[in-house]
Formats: C-alpha cells, structure tokens, sequence
C-alpha cells in the first residue's frame, strides 16, 4: 500500500512505498521554523514526481542535507542527502500527506535537536 504526499498547489508529488510508522518532530533551528514532522525513508522508498524547475532547495551548516520547496506555493515537501551525505535517508514532510486522517492518527516522536540531541517525550 503506497502512501502519497503532495503540496499544496499539486506540482510536487511524493509516492511512498509504504505508510509512515510516526511523525517526528524536530526542535533544531531550522525544523522548529519549519515545523515539519518528518516522515522517513530511504532514496529507494519515495518518488518524488515534479518538473525539474518546480522544487528550490536550502542547504546549511553541515551542507549534507537539502531540504526542498515548492517553487510555486512554498510548502516544504522533503528533505535528501546532498553529495557530502554518507547515508541514502531521505524525508518527507508528514503534514503533507493526502491521506488527512492518517496524518493525524500516526505517533508522533520528539527529537530534541535544539540541545540534547535525544528523543524526548514531548517538547
Ligand atoms: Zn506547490
């Protein structure tokens, strides 16, 4: 059962291979701005449809992740190890998903990445 997750004016689409098991939430100076919940993969388990103009990335510190945009109604949709990343782990933003009720049904995870770096029981 595949699971999708689009943005919002439709011109990113994300196929999954399968459901997520949770969401998890990141308070690190950039996913607490964004308020994602992440939703994780590896490369292999997503498709990512969208023209090759439609996305824009940001990339900081460390450079080894891209997290990517819509170009067009700015939503986040995903994040993707860049060339300096050692792992295939890649991200979908779990607030996207089509499926509205399973957004809200799935577990949610706390990652401390603001300071301990540590799962946490809530923020
Ligand atoms: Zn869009």
């Amino acid at each position: 059962m595949t699971t999708q997750a689009n943005c919002h004016c439709g011109a990113v689409q994300i196929t999954m291979a399968t459901p997520p098991t949770d969401l998890l939430e990141c308070n690190c100076s950039l996913c607490g701005r964004y308020g994602a919940k992440w939703a994780y993969y590896t490369e292999s388990e997503i498709t990512v449809v969208a023209d090759d103009d439609a996305l824009v990335s940001y990339r900081w510190g460390d450079k080894v992740i891209d997290f990517h945009h819509c170009k067009t109604c700015f939503c986040l949709t995903h994040y993707s190890g860049t060339e300096h990343a050692e792992s295939d782990r890649v991200a979908v933003n779990g607030r996207l998903l089509t499926d509205r009720a399973l957004m809200d049904a799935l577990p949610r995870r706390y990652f401390d990445g603001r300071d301990t770096w540590k799962i946490v029981d809530s923020f």
